[in-house]
C-alpha cells in the first residue's frame, strides 16, 4: 500500500493530529488539557466498545433478520416507533456506543425513522437520566420535558424518514451473494418470480432470492431477471459475477 492511499485512509486521523499540532505551537497549555481529555475518552471508550462490538456481533449473527424487520421495519409502524423508545430507553452507556448498534439494526431491516428514535430517545431521555432529572429538578420538569421531548423525537423521525433513503446510507451488504435484491427497490411487481419461480420467491410483497445459480449457465440465464426488474433492485455482486 503506497503512501497516498495510507494517508487517504486515514484523513481524519490526519485532520486530527494537526489540529493537536496546531494547538501544540499556539497554546502548548490548551494542547496538554486537550490530550488529557482526549485520553480520558479513549480510556472510556475502551472499556464500552467491546460490549458494544459483542452486541452488534450478537444483533448481526444471531438474531434473525425477520425479527428485526417484524419489530422495527418499515412495515411495524407505530408498534415498531413504540419499541424504538422502549429501546433507547433502557439503553446504558454513551451516546458514541449507540452507533454501531444502530448500523446493524439498520443493516438488518429497521427502518430510518425507528433508528432516530433510538438514537435521539438513547441520548436525551433514556431512563437512568430521568431518574437523575427527576432528582435534581423534580419530577414535574422530568414529566414535562419527557413528554415535549417524545413529541420532537417522532417528528424528527418522520422527517428524517422522509429526506434520508436508506440506498443512501452506508449499510453493510450482506457479502459474498452472488445475487442480491435491494428490499427498499423492489416494488413487488412479482416479474422476477414469474420469470424464475425456482430461484426468486413474494415474501410480504417483496422479492427474495431463495436459492444462489450454479454459474455459468443458470447466470447467464438469470441476467435476463436483473435487467427486466423495472426497479432495478436485483443486483450481481461485482465479485462473484462471471466473465
Ligand atoms: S422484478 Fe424487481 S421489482 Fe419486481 S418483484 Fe422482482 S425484484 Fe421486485
Amino acid at each position: 500500500m503506497n503512501i497516498g492511499t495510507v494517508l487517504k485512509k486515514n484523513k481524519l486521523l490526519l485532520l486530527v493530529a494537526l489540529m493537536y499540532l496546531t494547538v501544540l505551537i499556539l497554546s502548548p497549555d490548551k494542547a496538554a488539557k486537550s490530550i488529557n481529555n482526549s485520553v480520558y475518552y479513549l480510556a472510556e471508550m475502551m472499556q464500552v466498545l467491546p460490549v458494544i462490538f459483542l452486541l452488534t456481533v450478537v444483533i448481526e449473527a444471531m438474531i434473525p433478520k425477520e425479527m428485526i424487520m417484524r419489530g422495527f421495519g418499515e412495515k411495524s409502524g407505530f408498534r415498531g416507533n413504540l419499541l424504538a423508545l422502549l429501546l433507547g430507553s433502557i439503553s446504558a452507556g454513551p451516546i458514541y456506543a449507540a452507533f454501531p448498534i444502530s448500523k446493524a439494526l439498520l443493516g438488518k431491516g429497521a427502518s430510518i425513522p425507528n433508528i432516530v428514535i433510538i438514537l435521539s430517545t438513547w441520548a436525551v431521555i433514556k431512563l437512568p437520566m430521568l431518574a437523575n432529572e427527576a432528582k435534581f429538578l423534580g419530577i414535574d420538569f422530568m414529566i414535562l420535558r419527557w413528554v415535549l421531548t417524545v413529541i420532537a423525537i417522532f417528528l424528527m423521525a418522520y422527517i428524517t424518514g422522509v429526506l434520508v433513503k436508506k440506498k443512501d446510507m452506508p449499510t453493510r451488504k450482506e457479502k459474498s451473494r452472488l445475487l442480491e435484491i435491494r428490499e427498499d427497490y423492489c416494488i413487488g411487481c412479482g416479474l422476477c418470480v414469474k420469470l424464475y419461480p425456482e430461484y426468486y420467491l413474494m415474501k410480504d410483497n417483496k422479492a427474495i432470492v431463495i436459492k444462489m445459480p450454479e454459474r455459468p449457465e443458470t447466470m447467464q440465464a438469470i441476467l435476463t431477471s436483473v435487467e427486466k426488474c423495472p426497479s432495478k433492485a436485483i443486483t450481481i455482486n461485482k465479485q462473484e459475477e462471471i466473465s
